[in-house]
């Protein structure tokens, strides 16, 4: 089959082109892709290849559980890249009941099939009930759903907050006794590979990248203690705000509609859980990497943690006071004692070495 200087079959970047994602488009995505895994951009054709390679082979399904779809939404609203087309077709995801055309016993049918030739990335949407008459598909608990297609994946990847840790639906008093999928599987004595991609709703890019790491590496990457990967979840989003400089000038907002929220300033008065929250966020954003929370004027409610949003209730209390070692940082003291303030908390999640060098003045600073 006539291949391009990229080593991509002409007939597949035509299949591409057909779903509306131009040849220089998809190129630049596999090129951004590479840069979020951490490759040099001259991985960009290896990944269209494994792209090309995975579109033979139906490698994704996809099962909502208990959640308000919002993932699911999060994944066709994608702009960047149009990963309605990369994903649902180039990857050829095999099931979503959100949106795939069948539905009753064709949809059933498709699953059960899955099942019979397995070796798929099963992605998990949503928390687990495991009370029963609490959450059924077809007819059977949700649970027995979940173990029946996590047996014959090759892994699994928990896509947003209420997958990871249960999220939302299983805040308090969770009634349907709801839980994410790491506990599922050690309830269910099942052991597969797993990525937690935490995050409310998850970013579509962290998705595909990890999907992409697969194909190209024939593996998941390297994830952190709570399971998720470190190339997204290594620093807390404090570290990469773009307020950063205001809250070390000790600039804040304090009341919303006022003059210092209309100047950008940082919003760690008004409740953000910036500081106690790793995700890549500042720096992927979400719908076209155009924007994302804090970006948009709201704090940070911490939904990349583990235990949100039980965790972080209510969204607009501020953090709590943060001691370490010979000081103690209160929230009337931050502004002068910012950086100590931002020190403890990062030192919470282990991860001082990178502080100490910012305090050292090595570090990044703001933006703005
Ligand atoms: Fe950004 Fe929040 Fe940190 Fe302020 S406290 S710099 S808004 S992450």
């Amino acid at each position: 089959m006539a291949e391009n200087d990229d080593g991509i079959t002409r007939q597949f970047l035509d299949a591409v082109e057909f779903r509306g994602v131009n040849r220089r488009d998809f190129l630049k995505y596999c090129g951004a892709t590479a840069a979020l895994l951490g490759l040099s951009e001259l991985y960009a054709p290896k990944i269209a290849a494994a792209i090309e390679e995975a579109s033979k082979r139906p490698p994704v399904v996809w099962i909502n559980f208990a959640s308000d779809s919002g993932c699911t939404e999060a994944l066709i609203k994608a702009t960047y890249p149009n990963a309605a087309d990369l994903v649902l077709d180039v990857l050829s995801l095999d099931y979503n009941e959100t949106i795939m055309a069948a539905a009753g016993k064709q949809a059933e049918e498709i699953l059960t099939n899955s099942r019979k030739e397995g070796g798929y990335i099963l992605v998990v949407e949503g928390g687990i009930p495991t009370r029963k008459g609490f959450g059924m598909i077809g007819g059977k608990e949700m649970m027995d759903v979940f173990k029946e297609q996590a047996v014959p994946a090759v892994a699994i990847l928990a896509v947003g907050s209420c997958a990871t840790c249960g999220g939302v639906p299983a805040a308090a008093p969770n009634p349907a006794q709801i839980i994410g999928v790491s506990q599922a599987l050690t309830k269910l004595g099942i052991n597969k590979p797993l990525v937690n991609l935490d995050l409310c709703p998850v970013n579509v890019e962290f998705l595909t990248a990890v999907i992409v790491n697969y194909l190209l590496l024939g593996k998941l990457p390297e994830v952190d203690s709570v399971g998720r990967p470190k190339m997204f979840y290594g620093q807390p989003i404090h570290q990469n705000c773009e307020r950063r400089s205001h809250f070390d000038g000790g600039r804040f907002v304090e009341k919303f509609g006022s003059k210092e929220e209309s100047l950008g300033y940082c919003l760690f008065k008004m409740g953000c859980k910036g500081p106690m929250t790793y995700s890549a966020c500042p720096k992927v954003r979400y719908n076209n990497r155009v924007s994302w929370c804090i970006g948009a004027g709201g704090p940070c409610i911490g939904c990349a943690e583990p235990g949100w949003p039980d965790k972080f209730a209510g969204f607009y209390n501020r953090l709590p006071d943060v001691k370490m070692a010979g000081y103690q940082a209160t929230t009337e003291k931050i502004g002068a004692a910012a950086a100590i303030v931002t020190a403890a908390g990062i030192a919470v999640h282990a991860l001082g070495s990178a502080v100490s060098g910012r305090l050292k003045g090595k570090d990044e600073g703001g933006e703005k």
